[in-house]
């Protein structure tokens, strides 16, 4: 059995959801039944069958949750999509999601040197995520933005999270919507009472308006803030306003988050390579990322049993619109910290965090990912 990695259809059916199986021979139509049920990936999971003897049957079966097949593929005269659509409406109701966007062209493939920004297409999504919805904390700018950019060039429904800066997340949503993404805006200060309820609040009536669910498939907690304290100096004012922002609300996003997510969801936390190299001046955010590691450790086992994942991303020194970013010298003395000679790009770590939301990162849970250039390797 191919794409999903499972072995079985008992195995594929068994989160509870209807599978739509395909056989591995005419690609054409493949592509064409996969377009059609793509509006309903989140109550049927699409996969292809291996082997000659899956070649000999029907092109692609619907197989209901209990086992029973509901269509066939394979009369001559119907037209491509047109019964499965209908058979889908049937079984498992009306689309909830609109199809995935076609797939911008790609351009030719060219090789990229490792000094180089590991990205710089744009609109050159693969939809591995179609059908799905995620949120993206502190999606306005850096990091963020690069990740909610990439994960709508795979498809996905993406929440631009914002706190104070409106007009950079609305910049963010047009130039998603510009390569064909979909994507909205919402508003919420993170670190400060009721804040998890003020943002669902919000992703639900959005999500709800746009896809007839409050369903979320994936939660990126990004949103951050550095102390730039040294330890004899930080205040305890300071140091309880950075683990409000980067511990104590993602661990309660992840709390609210699980009463939407669907079984297969991802959870993605952004921590800091500065979890395990030194920095006085930033004791308390280094303190607080660690915290926010625990909870892929510990939440991974606990969410394992509905397939959702769980996972830390660690960058390193990574271009944002700091301005020190600006001044040659010290960009030349940071990107001497890295094995690749030169600071991280928000599009290097944006390209992890995608990867870890697809099917294909299935088998990784409560891992730390170091997506930090190879710093301080010694
Ligand atoms: P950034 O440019 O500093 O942007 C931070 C984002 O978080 C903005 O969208 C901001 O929203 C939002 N945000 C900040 N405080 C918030 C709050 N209290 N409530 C809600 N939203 C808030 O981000 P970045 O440098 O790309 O960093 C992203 C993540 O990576 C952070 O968790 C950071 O700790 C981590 N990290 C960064 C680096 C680096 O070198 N850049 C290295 C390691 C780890 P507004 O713009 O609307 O204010």
């Amino acid at each position: 059995m191919g794409e999903e990695g499972a072995t079985t259809v008992f195995e594929l059916l068994r989160p509870g959801r209807g599978l739509l199986l395909l056989a591995p021979g005419d690609e054409a139509r493949r592509e064409e039944l996969r377009a059609a049920a793509a509006p309903w990936r989140d109550r049927v999971r699409i996969a292809t069958a291996a082997g000659a003897d899956a070649e000999a049957g029907p092109a692609a079966l619907l197989v209901r949750p209990d086992g029973h097949v509901a269509w066939s593929d394979g009369t001559p005269d119907t037209a491509p999509g047109e019964d499965l659509t209908a058979a889908l409406e049937r079984w498992f109701g009306p689309a909830a999601l609109r199809p995935p966007r076609p797939a911008a062209p790609r351009e030719a493939a060219k090789v990229t040197p490792v000094t180089a920004p590991a990205r710089e297409v744009r609109g050159g999504g693969t939809d591995r995520l179609a059908g799905r919805t995620a949120l993206v904390t502190g999606s306005s700018r850096g990091m963020g933005r690069a990740a909610a950019i990439r994960l709508a060039e795979e498809g996905a429904l993406v929440a631009v999270h914002y706190t104070s800066d409106g007009a950079a997340a609305d910049e963010v949503v047009a130039s998603v919507e510009k390569d064909g993404g979909r994507a909205f805006a919402i508003r919420a200060e993170l670190g400060v009472p009721g804040d998890v309820e003020s943002l669902f609040g919000a992703l639900e009536a959005d999500l709800l308006e746009r896809t007839g669910s409050t369903d979320l498939h994936i939660l990126v907690n990004n949103a951050g803030v550095m102390g730039g304290v040294g330890p004899a100096d930080i205040t305890p004012d300071q140091f309880d306003r950075i683990f409000a922002v980067n511990a104590k609300a993602p661990f309660f996003l992840i709390q609210r988050a699980l009463r939407n997510m669907p079984d297969g969801g991802r959870i993605i936390n952004i921590s800091s390579g500065l979890t395990r190299f030194a920095n006085p001046d930033e004791i308390a955010y280094a303190m607080s990322k660690g915290a926010l590691e625990q909870l892929a450790l510990h939440f991974a086992k606990a969410l394992g049993p509905r397939g959702i994942t769980i996972n830390s991303v660690a960058p390193g020194i990574t271009r944002n619109g700091n301005p020190v970013f600006d001044i040659p010298e010290a960009v030349e003395q940071m990107a001497s910290l890295s094995a690749f000679n030169r600071v991280g790009e928000p599009e290097d770590v944006a390209d992890v965090v995608a990867f870890l939301a697809t099917d294909e990162a299935r088998w990784i849970t409560g891992s730390f990912v170091d997506a930090t250039g190879g710093t301080l390797l010694g």
